[in-house]
């Protein structure tokens, strides 16, 4: 089918939901017509009120391959992206082996990625210590951004930096407008000693706002030294929100996303011995989340990403409950609309406010708004369909990550992700996957 209509009285044009039918040829949304439109002999798909928006971008993965596919791979990420509505995702330069630092590794990756693209996909580069001098080739390579951290990763090959290096990358980024994600946590030696490693509170406490607070403020000032553009990436300390905010009011360098873990779930529910819920950083008080929710409310937060990360069982200690042992990560990609939906329409979250956030927002940051983000004529075909009156409970055969293993399996969800289209593709029907292999590698320009 390389052309054809896509009806609803719900679709997502220019911030709100009109009835229309979007003309889809060449992989591109050819033209929209308002209101029912049918073209002869040429195919109808009559979504009648199910709601259309523009695919979801997801700006934050983790997928792991080369090296470690046995945490998650391209074919499954991808298909678990494919059925959650997300058409374009851009990976993490970590977790995988080798950690994408350099050309090479980047090279790989590209290698091991290609032909298991069920979902568009870009990549990030990493900087760390070592690698400075890759950094420059590496954005040439056409990573979108790169990504450092301020403390340990969790993985010994991608160590953390310093602000010295981070000074020094810093002229290299400005000469390319490339992004600076940075994981803001700072460590210091001032916290509680371990006594119990199965305990979500001690936990908590071992990794402090306070982290958090510190790597923004040395954030803020590499940005503001040297006009960079600086992305935090998953905010979870409402402490910080002041900080971000004050610098958001003089420069639109400064972004900041934070993740569905954070606005779904709160400290006070987690169990002990429950590493399932383990990320960093943590998932923190109810208070707390309330202050990301008023911010996210607010239009304070610039995009919504998932930050899936998952391991396998035995790595997420979940026999051992051991929360200092096990790896830290979340795994949801495939339910971040859903999780956002539900929780947004107990906040008073309209879907109009929402959406952008998972579309229009990323596909700015990255650099695609000139193609993706938007049901809009001339822009690629990367459509989502979503039955806003259905509910969904996540169970072990509705997850298509490499492992069943989240913190949200057993929830009851809004919002049923029914029909996707990735480059003018139906890649999932009636929550299906219906075609492979349709997505695309992106680059950066
Ligand atoms: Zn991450």
């Amino acid at each position: 089918m390389t052309e054809f209509l896509i009806y609803s009285k719900l679709c997502f044009i220019d911030g709100k939901f009109i009835e229309a039918t979007l003309y889809i040829k060449n992989e591109k949304i050819h033209d929209i017509f308002k209101g029912r439109y049918p073209l002869a002999d040429v195919s109808f798909l009559d979504y009648n009120n199910l709601i259309v928006i523009p695919g979801i971008i997801d700006a934050h993965v983790h997928i792991n391959e080369p090296g470690r596919e046995h945490w998650e791979g391209f074919d499954t990420a991808t298909k678990a992206a494919a059925l959650g509505g997300v058409t374009t995702l851009i990976e993490m330069p970590l977790n995988a082996s080798p950690v994408t630092t350099t050309v090479d590794a980047f090279k790989l990756k590209q290698k091991v990625a290609f032909n298991k693209l069920h979902v568009n996909c870009g990549f990030y580069g990493g900087v760390i210590p070592s690698n400075i001098n890759s950094i420059e080739y590496l954005i040439n390579e056409g990573v979108f951004g790169i990504k450092g951290f301020l403390t340990h990763s969790g993985i010994d090959e991608f160590p953390n930096v310093t602000r010295e290096h981070l000074e020094t990358i810093a002229p290299i980024l400005k000469k390319y407008d490339v992004p600076l994600l940075l994981h803001c946590e700072l460590s210091d030696a001032n916290i509680p000693e371990v006594n119990n490693p199965k305990s979500y509170k001690e936990y908590l406490c071992s990794r402090p706002q306070r982290w958090e607070t510190n790597a923004i403020e040395l954030a803020i000032g590499i940005q503001q030294k040297f006009d960079i553009r600086v992305h935090i990436v998953h905010l979870s300390a409402s402490n910080g929100i002041q900080q971000i905010s004050q610098r958001k009011k003089e420069t639109t360098k400064l972004t900041v996303e934070t993740c569905p873990h954070y606005l779904f779930f709160n400290a006070e529910e987690i169990p002990d011995a429950a590493p399932i819920y383990k990320c960093a950083p943590p998932i923190r008080e109810k208070q707390n989340n309330d202050l990301l929710w008023d911010y996210f409310l607010n239009d304070g937060f610039n995009f919504l990403a998932s930050d899936h990360s998952p391991a396998p069982p035995n790595q997420k200690q979940l026999e051992s409950g051991d929360f200092f042992k096990a790896w830290g990560g979340i795994s949801g990609l495939q339910f971040t609309l859903p999780i956002l939906y539900t929780e947004g329409q107990k906040r008073g979250l309209p879907l109009e406010k929402l959406i952008p956030l998972l579309t229009k927002n990323p596909a700015s940051f990255l650099g695609l708004d000139h193609k993706k983000g938007l049901l809009k004529k001339g822009f690629d075909a990367d459509i989502t369909v979503l039955n806003d009156t259905q509910d969904i409970t996540i169970t072990e055969s509705s997850i298509q990550h490499r492992h069943k293993q989240t913190p949200y399996l057993g929830k009851k969800l809004k919002g049923k992700i029914e029909h996707v289209f990735v480059n003018g593709f139906q890649v999932i029907k009636d929550s299906k996957i219906v075609n492979e292999g349709k997505g695309m590698m992106l680059f950066r320009n």
